[in-house]
């Protein structure tokens, strides 16, 4: 088994930390920021120093999973003072409002150049098991719910045909200004996480929301895994 499912399972932990899904992804194949955890402020400015800014600041805790609707995620922080002050709002947001949350720290992490947000996501269907979603993230996940779905294993025709039906489908190919994004990188991704969920049965759940897209490469910038409670192989 994966070391960190292992560890996890250790734990009777069901949720892996975005640290430990990042650190998944990184094994699949999949590009990710780098990221660390910081335990303290001090902490914090040290790795930001030595991973070099700007960074960003998010935080860490087993029981928050929108974290920035927690006020736990700050970006563009550019120099030391930003860090140290990001560190002390994010822990004064989430106290107030989640005064119950058992918190790690904080992770610091690279900042991502701005691309085109997409999300990819698996879930698992009680009849066609693991099942991949593909959509451009934000308002038109959110609102418009444009996504498209195949079920793994994935061929590298599900892939590209499920990147190409969604209605957002345009802006992936640069539309008024915005640059067009590599298409196969994306597909190869979807075709990544296919193959892991082939071999992995201990995940019940995968969020990577947001990927940044670019004309040259794409990066996970937020990861979310959830595992089964136990499996039978
Ligand atoms: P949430 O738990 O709220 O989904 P995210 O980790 O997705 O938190 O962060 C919220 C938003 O902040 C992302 O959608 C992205 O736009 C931005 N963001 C987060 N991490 C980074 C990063 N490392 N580099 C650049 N932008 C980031
Ligand atoms: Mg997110």
């Amino acid at each position: 088994m994966n070391k960190i499912i292992e560890e996890a399972r250790k734990e009777s932990r069901t949720l892996l930390s975005e640290i430990e899904s990042k650190q998944l992804l990184k094994e699949v194949g999949i590009n990710t920021t780098e990221i660390k955890l910081a335990a303290s402020e001090e902490e914090a400015s040290d790795i930001s120093q030595k991973m070099g800014y700007p960074v960003v600041l998010k935080i860490a805790s087993p029981d928050i999973s929108h974290k920035s609707d927690a006020g736990g995620v700050k970006v563009g922080l550019k120099d030391e003072e930003d860090v140290v002050k990001a560190y002390k709002e994010i822990m004064a947001s989430v106290k107030q409002k989640f005064p119950g949350a058992k918190i790690e720290g904080v992770s610091v992490q690279n900042m991502a150049k701005p691309g085109t947000e997409v999300i990819i996501g698996m879930t698992k269907d009680a009849q066609f098991g693991p099942v991949l979603m593909f959509g451009l993230g934000g308002v038109w996940v959110e609102v418009l719910k444009d996504v498209s779905f195949r079920i793994v294993p994935l061929t590298r025709r599900d892939a590209q045909e499920m990147i190409k039906e969604i209605k957002g489908y345009r802006l992936l190919e640069g539309y008024r200004g915005s640059e067009p994004v590599n298409i196969t990188v994306l597909e190869d991704m979807l075709l990544k996480i296919s193959d892991f969920m082939e071999k992995t049965p201990e995940i019940k759940e995968m969020d990577i929301n947001p990927v940044f897209a670019y004309k040259d490469g794409a990066i996970a910038v937020d990861a979310r895994v959830v595992l089964e409670e136990s499996v039978s192989r």
